[in-house]
């Protein structure tokens, strides 16, 4: 099996809060799905580095970390998983989460990865994301929830920068999910999506 001129990819897109890592992991536990959170990729860096250092700056604000740097930093991380042989392009399919961000993240990684949906985990309720933002806070120690002010930032920041990736992408590929369901009723929906894709009947009929 040969490697595909560009990683086959599935997108999850939504506010904080909405789920995204939650079934990223659950996704990325399956067999032929490869799950990469950017946002863990930039909490694994030593905040010792500039990198990391530029982190703590821009998230601590509820500001994105500037484009070059961020996708400079993805592509790093998915070429040493290729190398290790963690992600498997030729078998896997890789799930986004957290990336691309803004469409100019999305311009800059066209060439790298092929879209072929994006799943939008849609919760236009704002209370209930930052209720679950809050709780999240106290449980996994991110500072960056932990803050009422940084997370209507982290919301603001959502609208204006990322959801116009949903027109960039716009057409079939995107499948709207209702994040607001019990996080299996959404992964059901996520997988069901998945199923319709001619990619998915490939994979599908592989025996590895
Ligand atoms: P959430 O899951 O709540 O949306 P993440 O863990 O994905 O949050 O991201 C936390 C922070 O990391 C963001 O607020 C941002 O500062 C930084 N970050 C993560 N991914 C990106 C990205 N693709 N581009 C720029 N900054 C990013």
């Amino acid at each position: 099996m040969s490697q595909p001129a560009r990683f086959r990819t599935l997108l999850i897109l939504g506010a904080p809060g909405s789920g995204k890592g939650t079934q990223g992991k659950v996704l990325g536990a399956i067999p032929r799905f490869h799950h990469l959170a950017c946002g863990d990729v930039f909490r694994s860096l030593d905040t010792r580095t500039p990198l990391g250092q530029k982190f703590v700056e821009y998230s601590s604000r509820g500001e994105l970390v500037p484009d070059d740097l961020t996708v400079q930093l993805w592509h790093a991380n998915i070429n040493q998983r290729v190398d290790g042989h963690v992600f498997k392009p030729e078998i896997d399919f890789l799930v986004l989460d957290g990336i691309p961000r803004n469409v100019e993240q999305a311009k800059l990684m066209e060439k790298d990865i092929e879209v072929l949906k994006v799943f939008h985990l849609s919760c236009p309720d704002r209370t209930e994301l930052a209720r679950r933002l809050r709780k999240r806070a106290l449980k996994d120690n991110r500072f960056d929830d932990a803050n009422e002010a940084v997370i209507q930032q982290r919301f603001a920041t959502y609208e204006a920068e990322t959801k116009p990736i949903l027109d960039y992408y716009a057409g079939d590929r995107i499948c709207q999910i209702d994040a607001s369901q019990p996080p299996a009723k959404v992964l059901y929906d996520i997988i069901a999506g998945v199923m319709t894709l001619e990619a998915w009947r490939d994979i599908e009929k592989m025996r590895v």
